[in-house]
């Protein structure tokens, strides 16, 4: 029977919490086939040894078959030149190890009130896959600021970039399960190619290779209206994809519309890598008082089963993945246990025990 190397990396804020909270669900749901193993890293690692993504770290999580991360970044840890530390651990990985596709799933699950009026669990039911590596952000650390009159930031879109992680989105579009209302698979498109020739690129490289893929519809959006239609139809949607900073901002509206970034799950997955983390960031304000939900972190490490059973054509990994997001359902529809930020009075060790007795 094969097993599964994973690193662990806690790091910031309330990173270890969600993290550990994961592994010990993970641990119920697949046994000893997955071997943890915790390395160190982020901005409080920083602060202590100089290192934000230690060498041996970074070659645990090029040797793992994947990568569990809890988040990364702390305010007022600072680079010798005064710039913040944020969560620079999180973006080496992304670059350094190339997870172009940022998967985030807006899904609303039972027992979680929508703020839309009106939805039922079902209904919304979406991808959002944010191209991970170049768009706005790669302009981090290498904008321009003329002695405090001018800043400026390059916007880069590149025909390779955006090929891969529009491939990415048919090819998901074909393979989830998931129904918009209409029962069409659909890939948006969300730019801004009205305005910025960089959009206009990123749109026609889309359409280029959406050519192959008859069967799945090409749909697009302006980054501005879609976040109307994503509170007014949210049922239309299959799969988004959108340049970095558009998907960023895009996945927090849309986490906001199923219960909030406690139950964001998020994949960060390359050609050889995948490393999964909720979609929130390291939240200092509730560190270390078992406040935070790990809903979304361990909905991300349901995600990395599904990852490395399909990679593996493992069919266990497989079944557990479905076995910990429907733990996770249960436990949240019968609203005995419910975490704080819905609501609830539950604590992060609550949670924890609360999905692991579903699935024991
Ligand atoms: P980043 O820049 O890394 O995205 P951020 O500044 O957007 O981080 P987050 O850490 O994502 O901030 O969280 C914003 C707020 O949402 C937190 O301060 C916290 O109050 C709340 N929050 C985030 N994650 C959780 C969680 N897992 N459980 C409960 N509350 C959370
Ligand atoms: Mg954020």
């Amino acid at each position: 029977m094969q097993h599964y190397d994973i690193t662990t990396i806690d790091g910031d804020g309330i990173g270890p919490e969600v993290c550990q909270a994961t592994v010990a669900v993970l641990h119920e749901a697949c046994g000893s086939r997955l071997r943890f193993t915790a390395h160190d890293g982020g901005a409080a690692h920083y602060a202590r040894s100089g290192a934000v993504l230690p060498a041996d770290t970074e070659a645990a999580c090029r040797g793992a078959h994947a990568i569990l991360h809890g988040a990364a970044g702390l305010p007022g840890i600072t680079y010798p030149d005064g710039t913040e530390v944020g969560n620079d651990l999180h973006l080496q990985l992304r670059f350094r190890l190339d997870l172009f596709a940022n998967v985030r799933p807006i899904k609303l699950y039972r027992g979680v009130q929508s703020p839309l009026r009106g939805w039922q669990p079902g209904q919304i039911d979406y991808v959002i896959v944010r191209e991970n590596t170049e768009g706005l952000y790669a302009s981090r650390g290498a904008g321009i600021n003329l002695r405090g009159e001018l800043a400026t930031d390059t916007l880069v879109v590149t025909r390779k970039g955006v090929e891969r992680v529009a491939r990415f989105a048919f090819a998901l579009a074909r393979q989830r399960s998931g129904a918009p209302r209409d029962s069409q698979r659909r890939v948006t498109c969300c730019d801004k190619a009205n305005i910025l020739r960089s959009y206009a690129f990123f749109r026609a490289v889309f359409d280029e290779v959406g050519a192959a893929y008859p069967d799945v519809q090409r749909d697009h959006a302006y980054a501005d209206a879609i976040t109307v239609h994503m509170l007014k139809k949210p049922d239309f949607y299959d799969v988004i994809v959108a340049e970095n900073m558009f998907g960023d901002i895009l996945s927090d509206l849309g986490a906001g519309t199923v219960g909030g970034l406690g139950i964001a799950a998020s994949a960060e997955l390359g050609e050889h890598h995948g490393l999964f983390q909720g979609a929130h960031g390291s939240a200092p304000d509730i560190a270390g008082q078992n406040l935070a939900s790990p809903v979304a972190t361990i909905l991300s490490g349901a995600l990395m089963l599904r990852w490395l059973g399909e990679r593996h054509a493992d069919a266990d990994l497989l079944t557990a993945a479905s076995r910990v997001e429907r733990a996770v359902e249960a436990v949240l529809a019968a609203g005995e246990t419910v975490p704080r930020d819905l609501g609830g009075t539950a604590s992060c060790t609550d949670m924890t025990a609360a999905i692991c007795r579903q699935l024991g």
